[in-house]
């Protein structure tokens, strides 16, 4: 088999590939920490160099986040990566990875350490600086077959994957639109199990505005902010169990201020997910109802902000046809079988998805307990995971494997 060369050179990257992920984990990259961020894609820029890809570094526009009192401040992001291969080919893979971390530069996780030979704890070594090493190395491996000129490739990494890519959105949305499969490199769950559907999400900040008076001498001139906002609460939280696996998460309430005020401003945050595009639909009408009538109230507004960054990801044919393939070249590597496992949770592969790409999104490290002081990465699946990935481009480039089909209905 021709592809069989590339991938022993992967396998004696295992030592390079982890020592590379130690010093990229070890660099605070917290979705506000620009500075970190910009670090991050500096080494990233440089692992990367040998891949003879054209880079662009992109300024991405300030995104807008509504505070507690609702004032709207404008906040900055990261720099977001581009690296483009053969932008003429017939055939065009999307690589996607994320340079943020959920750890802020004040949260007390900050470093490795080994907790025995085969398991990394440290802050992004799983999700996802492990698979952005897996990505890079599948990438060199698939440059030194014979096969990388029939394709092209793109990789987009995003520095706010984390706080759900506002601002990269439009790019990876670009990206998606012009590439014939999707590969993101999410951490697989520590036995391997990758995920396959995915919900979308929507979160949403709800602001009230009464009037204020005083509560004893003028009660009655007084419109309750507060209570005309926990009345939309309840109705949002009846919601739940109305519509095949949809859940409303009332997250945070804020307002109100001395006994004596009837209160003029209350906030709530929250949360929808939905599991299918009807599902969206329905739940997005009756968000409109509910602040329609709630607005009708006398002396009182509502006023909405946010929506679904994330739309949902359905198991469709060519997800189908593609995870086949997947299965069939960890099974060439001798690897358990590669199960696939719909979950709540969402990820740039939602994205991918609504713009028609089929994608596999959990192509990184084995590992677990993410977005916890926990976090853990195991080892050895650095160089399994890069084999995975390269006999999966390689099959895919050789045209010994047929590729998925475009959705035909986009979002
Ligand atoms: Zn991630």
């Amino acid at each position: 088999m021709t592809y069989k060369t590339a991938l022993e050179w992967i396998g004696t990257q295992q030592d390079k590939m982890l020592a590379d992920v130690l010093s990229l984990s070890n660099l605070n990259s917290g979705s506000a920490n620009v500075a970190g961020i910009e670090q991050v894609v500096d080494q990233l820029s440089a692992l990367a160099a040998s891949l003879g890809a054209t880079e662009e570094r992109i300024a991405l526009p300030p995104r807008s986040e509504v505070l507690d009192n609702g004032q709207i401040l404008e906040k900055q992001s990261g720099p977001l990566l581009r690296l483009t291969k053969r932008p003429n080919a017939n055939r065009r893979v999307l690589l996607v990875g994320h340079s943020d971390t959920v750890y802020p530069l004040d949260h007390v996780f900050q470093t490795c350490r080994h907790l025995d030979d085969n398991t990394v704890n440290g802050p992004g070594v799983a999700d996802m600086k492990g698979g952005l090493v897996v990505m890079l190395t599948a990438l060199q491996a698939l440059e030194r077959s014979p096969h990388a000129e029939n394709i092209g490739w793109q990789i987009v990494i995003n520095p706010d994957e984390e706080i759900g890519s506002f601002a990269s959105a439009p790019y990876l949305d670009e990206a998606a639109r012009a590439a014939d499969v999707g590969m993101i490199f999410e951490p697989a769950l520590a036995d391997g199990t990758l995920a396959g559907a995915r919900k979308g999400s929507g979160n949403f900040t709800l602001i009230a505005r009464g009037k204020a008076a005083h509560a004893g001498r003028e009660h009655h001139l007084g419109r309750n902010a507060i209570a005309a906002l926990a009345r939309a609460m309840a109705l949002l939280d009846d919601l739940n169990g109305q519509h095949e696996g949809v859940t409303i998460n009332l997250a945070k309430l804020t307002g109100g201020g001395p006994n004596n005020v009837v209160p003029d401003f209350a906030l709530c945050r929250f949360n929808i997910r939905v599991p299918t595009p009807e599902g969206q639909s329905w739940a997005e009408q009756q968000l409109e109802l509910i602040i329609a009538r709630i607005n009708a109230e006398d002396g009182i507004s509502l006023e909405l902000h946010g929506g679904f960054g994330r739309q949902p990801k359905v198991m469709d044919k060519a997800h189908e046809q593609l995870f086949a393939l997947l299965r069939s070249c960890g099974a060439d590597l001798g690897l358990p079988p590669i199960e696939a496992k719909a979950t709540g949770g969402c990820c740039d592969g939602n994205n991918l998805a609504a713009a028609g790409l089929a994608n596999i999104d959990t192509l990184g490290v084995r590992g677990g307990a993410i977005h916890s002081t926990e976090e853990f990465l195991l080892v050895d699946s650095l160089s399994e995971r890069a084999k995975l990935t390269a006999l999966l481009l390689m099959k895919l480039a050789s045209g010994e494997a047929s590729w998925p089909e475009r959705a035909t209905t986009v979002r």
